[in-house]
């Protein structure tokens, strides 16, 4: 489904990936594991288009989609959750919610009924759909942070990159993200997903891959990296 194959990123003249591959097989969760700076949210940005790789192939059911523009990857079916509390502040949740569907209406993949993925976003953040009418800008960070979640999922997307989905959520919050992401998972969703709580990710996913300095040192299933002592002693707390 997603194919990552010896993607090289920089900025500038510093390369930030040098060569990684990654494979998100269809209906799978995948966890891009790393330390700070290792590059994860490099990963996410060249394949969502945000930053033209230097080299390398992505493809998306079988289709090339790196060189292409952001918005052209996102008409194709990937949706990007990125890191930080990315949200139209002055707009209102609804408002927010149906832009996310917006590129996939004007594509050539199946429109769909947003007004009933709507409903179906409103029952996975039901937090969300007490705040329908407030402006995205004065809901708390947790919640704009749901929010940025939920306008990914509104693509009705083929795969939806998760960058930190649970970053600076009080721990009651984290819980619900990721019994939000462990539903998306039931539906068939298919996700890469980066987060900090590298144990909780593990839990979720079907696979994992760890990348040390912008390359993959270790990849396997995630029920065996989460037995790994390297992985174990570096990521999960000894
Ligand atoms: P974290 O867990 O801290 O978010 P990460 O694994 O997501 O880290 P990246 O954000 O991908 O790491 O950063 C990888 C490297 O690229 C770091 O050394 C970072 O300083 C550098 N970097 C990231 N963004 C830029 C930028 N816009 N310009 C220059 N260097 C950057």
């Amino acid at each position: 489904m997603l194919t990552i194959r010896n993607l090289c990123a920089a900025y500038g003249k510093v390369e930030v990936l040098h060569g990684i591959s990654i494979e998100v097989p269809k209906g799978k969760v995948v966890t891009l594991i790393g330390s700070n700076g290792a590059g994860k949210t490099t990963t996410m940005r060249a394949v969502s288009g945000m930053l033209t790789p230097s080299a390398g192939e992505i493809t998306l059911n079988g289709e090339r989609i790196d060189g292409l523009e952001s918005y052209a990857i996102a008409k194709r079916g990937l949706a990007h959750s990125p890191e930080g509390r990315r949200v139209f502040a002055t707009m209102t949740v609804r408002d927010n919610l149906l832009l996310g569907a917006f590129p996939r209406l004007t594509g050539s993949r199946p429109r769909g009924d947003v007004a009933a993925d709507l409903e179906r976003a409103f029952e996975l953040f039901p937090r969300l759909k007490e705040r329908r009418t407030q402006l995205a800008g004065t809901l708390s960070g947790g919640e704009q942070q749901m929010l940025a979640m939920a306008r990914a999922i509104m693509l009705n997307p083929e795969v939806v990159l998760l960058d930190e989905p649970s970053m600076g959520l009080a721990p009651i919050l984290v819980e619900e993200v990721f019994r939000i992401i462990a539903q998306l998972k039931e539906r068939g969703v298919t996700m890469l997903l980066v987060e900090q709580f590298a144990a909780a990710a593990l839990g979720v996913a079907d696979y994992g891959y760890v990348l040390e300095n912008g390359r993959i040192s270790l990849h396997g299933p995630a029920a065996q990296l989460r037995h790994d002592p390297a992985v174990k002693a570096a990521y999960l707390g000894g």
